[in-house]
């Protein structure tokens, strides 16, 4: 049986996994025990987790206790009062061309299982964390948005977790959604693997909201995301549900990883998208090679032992990371991008964390050309259809 047999959409689509626990996708069925914060116990996130999870038992943190009580091998879902900064700039390095995202930090951790994923060697335990004093969070994004309202953000809750794993249990999307209402000088994007649309009836300007999924060819699909992520057409059918409901959408190819057969693999996932959406629709889409700090390559291979791209031939960049050979690299762009330049994408393209002499090698114009990449993606995120 293949890693994602057993996957279901649901009659409305809007859910990809069996729900037949209270209602919860399949990953989140597994939480075995929560934690919070006792000054958090009253927050509206902690009160909706435990309505969704009445079954489940919870611990109270006194001041100063510490989470060492959380089992190694049960999943937890820790409820934070967290004390650091919510807003935070995307973690680019000067030596490649940054995006200029800026992230609203609401929690850390995912239950899906991605081989690759870059969380593993971020943060030294897997449990879900959600930062509940939302309170604290509204009073630093008024301060950052409503200084100044002519100054736009581009702004996502992707970085440090999936942007909608948990938005069964907590609705922080939602509640997001609702607060930055009141910005129009803020365009939301939210990055995810599973599909949730439950967000959706709240946003006002769907011209402010960029739902994004990240895609891979399938082979890496079926075998490196071996958690209960949507598959593929899923995510794809929940970009089209979407469009026809006024939003633009993102869509990222990253990780991209080389492996016998990529050119037909990608080539498949390419053709498939624009069964689904036209490039009209995408606000922008970004384009990442693998990049591996060594922490996570020992991760993928204590963890995922079938795993083998990790074997692939890297040197270390700029920024201390592995990623594959520059010529490797440049292959797979070059393949990818005249197969999306063919079904009429252009200039919503980018790369994530490659060189000028990359972007020249492989688009035939460097980010100086678009003026700027921050300023570029900015304006594609605002910009309107048509
Ligand atoms: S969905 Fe994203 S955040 Fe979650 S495990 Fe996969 S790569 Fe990591």
């Amino acid at each position: 049986m293949s890693r994602n047999e057993g996957r279901a959409t649901t009659a409305n689509g809007i859910f990809p996994d069996s729900m037949s626990q209270g209602g919860l996708p399949a990953y989140l069925q597994n939480i075995a025990r929560v934690v919070v914060d006792r000054s958090m116990i009253d927050t509206s996130i902690a009160r909706r987790v435990r309505a969704k999870l009445p079954h489940v038992p919870w611990v109270v943190l006194e001041p100063g206790q510490g989470l060492g009580i959380a089992r190694q091998n049960e999943q937890c879902l820790y409820l934070k009062e967290y004390k650091g900064a919510f807003l935070r700039f995307c973690p680019g390095t000067r030596f490649y061309r940054c995006c200029g995202y800026r992230i609203i930090h609401i929690g850390e951790n995912c239950p899906l299982r991605c081989s690759y994923c870059i969380l593993q060697a971020y943060f030294q335990d897997p449990v879900l964390k959600v930062w509940a004093n939302q309170d604290v969070l509204w009073d630093e994004l008024d301060a950052a948005f409503g200084r100044d309202r002519s100054r736009r953000f581009r702004v996502g809750t992707g970085e440090y977790t999936d942007s909608l794993v948990l938005e069964p249990l907590t609705g922080y999307s939602r509640d997001l959604i609702r607060f930055l209402a009141d910005y129009e000088n803020v365009c939301l994007e939210l990055k995810s693997k599973v599909v949730d649309l439950s967000w959706m009836d709240v946003a006002k300007r769907s011209d402010r909201v960029l739902p994004a999924w990240s895609l891979n060819a399938p082979e890496i699909a079926r075998t490196e995301e071996v958690g209960e992520s949507a598959t593929l057409e899923q995510r794809l059918q929940a970009a089209r549900t979407c469009v026809e409901n006024g939003f633009r959408v993102c869509l990222h190819f990253d990780p991209i990883i080389y492996f016998d057969g990529w050119q037909k693999g990608y080539a498949e996932t390419v053709n498939m998208i624009f069964d689904y959406v036209s490039p009209d629709d995408i606000a922008y889409m970004s384009l990442g090679s693998f990049r591996c700090m060594p922490e996570l390559s020992e991760v993928i291979e204590r963890d995922f032992p079938e795993s083998t791209f990790i074997y692939n031939e890297f040197i270390a960049g700029m920024d201390g990371k592995q990623r594959l050979l520059r010529s490797l690299r440049v292959e797979q762009f070059k393949h990818l991008v005249a197969l999306l330049r063919a079904h009429g994408m252009g200039k919503q393209l980018y790369f994530c964390m490659e060189s000028d002499a990359v972007w020249q090698e492989v688009f035939g114009y460097t980010v100086k050309d678009l003026g700027g990449l921050s300023p570029h993606l900015m304006n594609r995120a605002f910009a309107r259809r048509g």
